[in-house]
């Protein structure tokens, strides 16, 4: 079956909603379609999430697109809980590093706050300090959301205004020249389209591939423990980033953790089996070291999905691909792609709409720098 689209968004979790749900918001007149095969988005990254927001990023264009991904999040009405991030630095080389990315955050408007081991143990008596050397925490604008009432929220205003979702998987690509002609579903069908946004996740590469373009994205497996603690600490408390990169934060009546696994290595496409020994290897003891009210824990579960690491630099590749220019990339954001996807879904909705970007200026995070191994990298903890 043959029909036509205007734009055809590969992928229908936060990043392709975000991008369709922006195009009706800006009034754009043409056929969307979104063909995303599985609806219940069990394996989506968008719903295995740890949903958190921050401004602790080094590269400013981080803290800008966190700061409209919170704005648009509060404009919904998500449920956000504003309890900050709290870094940790246990050498003088991370405590510089967060130093360093504090001046950014603070260039750009983020109220961060460095502490130091005293102002630590004042603020969180239940921390152990004594091997600390600094600690930055978000006074607001941080946090964590409901990342499903974010996608359904996405979801319900893109379909309102007329995208259609089609229970479908891009299976080929048809090329004309230098612009991707058609789409080809495992369905069977084909649609013409002016533009295709490529918002498959972790399959992104796999996609990309279909148009003869090598994008260094791979799967990365991260592992969520979720845990109860008999005695726990009182409190709003932020999400912890220890340094290690381990992190935990609040969930519910409970808590939630996780680690970066070393080698940190590419999984299959069908590889969601949880990493069970990241728990005692790694987790449990950095929480029973980092607080005695953390010595007595329950794990109560766990599930494991997909960052789409970019190779390169570890920031988003986001808009047209130089040769092939209806092709854009909404891919490889290692890691922090729920918070950007409005900021995401905005830019691209522009480059179609009024072939620019207006908002904010994503040029530095395009493909560009891939083709010519131009890193423009990431350094925040996580
Ligand atoms: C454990 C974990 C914790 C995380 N924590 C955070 C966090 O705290 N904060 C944050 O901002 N980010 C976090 N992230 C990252 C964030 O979840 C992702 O960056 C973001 O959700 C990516 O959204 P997406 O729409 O690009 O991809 P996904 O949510 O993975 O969705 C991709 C979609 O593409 C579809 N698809 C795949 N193949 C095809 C095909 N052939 N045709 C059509 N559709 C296809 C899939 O079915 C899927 O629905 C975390 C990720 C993980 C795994």
């Amino acid at each position: 079956m043959a029909s036509d689209a205007d734009v055809v968004i590969c992928g229908g979790a936060a990043l392709g909603s975000a991008t369709a749900c922006h195009l009706a918001m800006l009034g754009f007149p043409g056929r969307v379609v979104v063909v995303e095969p599985d609806p219940s988005y069990a394996r989506a990254a968008t719903a295995l999430a740890a949903s958190g927001i921050r401004r602790q990023f080094s590269h400013p264009l981080n803290v800008r697109m966190s700061a409209y991904g919170l704005e648009f999040i509060r404009g919904l009405g998500v449920d956000f809980r504003e309890n900050g991030y709290l870094t940790l630095a246990g050498s003088e080389a991370q405590a510089a590093i967060l130093r360093t990315n504090h001046a950014v955050q603070r260039a750009e408007g983020a109220e961060i706050a460095l502490l130091d081991p005293g102002a630590l143990a004042a603020r969180f008596p239940h921390l152990a300090t004594g091997d600390l050397v600094l600690g930055a925490l978000g006074l607001s604008g941080e946090g964590w959301f409901d990342n499903m009432g974010l996608l359904a929220a996405l979801r319900a205003r893109a379909k309102a205004a007329g995208v259609v979702y089609l229970a479908d998987a891009v299976a080929g690509l048809d090329l004309a020249g230098d612009r991707v002609a058609a789409v080809r579903l495992a369905g069977g069908g084909r649609i013409a389209c002016d533009w295709f946004v490529n918002a498959a996740g972790g399959r992104g590469a796999e996609i990309a591939a279909l148009a003869g373009i090598a994008l260094p994205v791979e799967r990365r497996k991260r592992t969520v423990f979720v845990f109860a603690a008999a005695d726990p600490p009182e409190g709003p408390l932020p999400l912890t980033v220890e340094p290690s990169g381990v992190w935990w934060r609040p969930e519910g009546e409970g808590f939630i953790a996780g680690a970066t696994p070393d080698p940190d290595l590419a999984v299959g496409a069908e590889d969601f089996e949880p990493a069970h020994a990241e728990w005692e290897d790694l987790v449990w003891p950095a929480l029973a070291t980092r607080s005695p009210r953390f010595e007595a824990l329950k794990l109560r579960g766990f599930w494991a999905g997909h960052y789409d690491m970019n190779l390169l630099d570890r920031n988003a590749i986001v808009g047209p691909h130089p040769a092939i220019g209806n092709f854009l990339f909404a891919n490889g954001f290692s890691g922090h792609g729920l918070q950007q996807a409005p900021a995401v879904g905005r830019a691209l909705s522009e480059w179609i709409r009024q072939g620019a970007f207006r908002s904010l200026d994503l040029a530095p995070f395009g493909f560009a720098r891939i083709a010519a191994g131009r890193p423009d990298p990431e350094r925040a903890v996580i």
